[in-house]
């Protein structure tokens, strides 16, 4: 009960915390980013689905690819999942 009523009061200290969280998830993100790659081709998959994806679309597909975009086109051999080129990106669905 403490507690809660003190963090209620430290207002002076608020933007720098609001300050050094902003800073810790575009931290997070950018390791997020360079890390979670995949094990075949080293393909960053964040990073892939932020620079390939609409904004509105990268979040769905990293929760929702089942293959490596690179590597599923080579396992697979039917399909060219993320190989988006000049022909258009919405051939897909
Ligand atoms: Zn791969």
């Amino acid at each position: 009960m403490y507690g809660i009523n003190r963090t209620t009061k430290v207002t002076g200290t608020s933007v720098d915390l609001i300050l050094c969280s902003i800073v810790a998830e575009i931290l997070i993100g950018i390791f997020a980013c360079l890390s979670i790659r995949c094990p075949e081709c080293k393909l960053k998959w964040v990073w892939y689905a932020v620079i390939k994806k609409d904004v509105n679309q990268w979040v769905p597909w990293l929760l929702s690819f089942e293959k490596c975009p690179q590597c599923a086109p080579i396992i697979e051999g039917k399909t060219v999942f993320g190989k988006e080129d000049a022909s258009g990106q919405k051939h897909v669905r």
